[in-house]
């Protein structure tokens, strides 16, 4: 199936001479249990892409799908439960709440919903991570590569649609980053997830199924099954 798709996606912003295409005409399907990269230079909409896909940001034009759902179609209380429960995010800066554990983190998105935790699966996901004996701490007494995987955690627990990471390495030496990129791998393969990564590494890029290239707005080209010399 496919986790997400964009149809004709356009996003302008400013007005008039000041008028920035970030993107021009994304088409784009996702498919379902897929490792995506989205890759291209400074300035090629790859962030503005993956906040429309991830309901963070509207579109000027055109649609994206979460599963069978338009997001154009949903109102503000529909689209918040929607990021709530079926999009999971990892950004570059980690964005943990410093005040809370590690475990707390992770459930938070549960919490926030008003759920229950499925235990199974979050026992799962945390002993994928490698993060059972860190639940105590908090971010400040954790390393880069521990909050990044605990955000990581974070962005599964919900068991969702998919799970969007925006440079999720950028921040990390290249231990750390193959701990967090190893276990993205291992949600697709393990856990059937969807995931999609900005990234700028080529290293990164080459634990994806598929990576998509972006210049000015628009798709350029894609490759798949990449390995580190296609890319580079
Ligand atoms: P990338 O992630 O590939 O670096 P972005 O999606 O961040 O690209 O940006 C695409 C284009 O849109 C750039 O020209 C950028 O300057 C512009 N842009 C992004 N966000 C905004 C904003 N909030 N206001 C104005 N221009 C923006
Ligand atoms: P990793 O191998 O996951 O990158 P490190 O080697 O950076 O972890 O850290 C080793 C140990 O030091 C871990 O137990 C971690 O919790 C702790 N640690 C790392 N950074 C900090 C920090 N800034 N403050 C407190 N403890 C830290």
């Amino acid at each position: 199936g496919v986790a997400a798709r964009t149809v004709d996606l356009h996003k302008t912003y400013g007005l008039g001479s000041a008028e920035v295409r970030a993107l021009d005409g994304v088409t784009l399907e996702l498919a379902t249990g897929q490792f995506t990269a989205i890759m291209g230079p400074s300035g090629s909409g790859k962030s503005t892409l993956m906040h429309c896909l991830a309901a963070l940001d509207t579109p000027t034009s055109g649609e994206v799908m979460i599963g069978d759902t338009a997001l154009s179609h949903l109102k503000d209380k529909a689209l918040t439960t929607l990021r709530r429960e079926q999009v999971g995010f990892v950004f570059q800066a980690f964005n943990l709440i410093p005040t809370l554990t590690a475990k707390e983190n992770i459930l938070l998105p549960v919490n926030l919903a008003g759920r229950k935790p499925d235990q199974d699966w979050f026992d799962a996901v945390v002993d994928a991570v490698g993060l059972r004996d860190r639940l105590g701490h908090r971010p400040a007494e954790m390393s880069g590569g521990q909050q990044q995987r605990v955000a990581c955690a974070r962005a599964l627990v919900s068991k969702p649609s998919i799970v969007f990471a925006d440079e999720p390495t950028g921040n990390l030496d290249s231990t750390s980053g193959a701990e967090v990129l190893s276990f993205l791998r291992r949600s697709v393969d393990e856990f059937g997830q969807t995931v999609v990564m900005v990234t700028h590494d080529a290293v990164a890029a080459s634990y994806c199924d598929r990576v998509v290239f972006l210049a000015d707005g628009r798709v350029v080209d894609e490759i798949t099954a990449p390995d580190r010399e296609t890319i580079l």
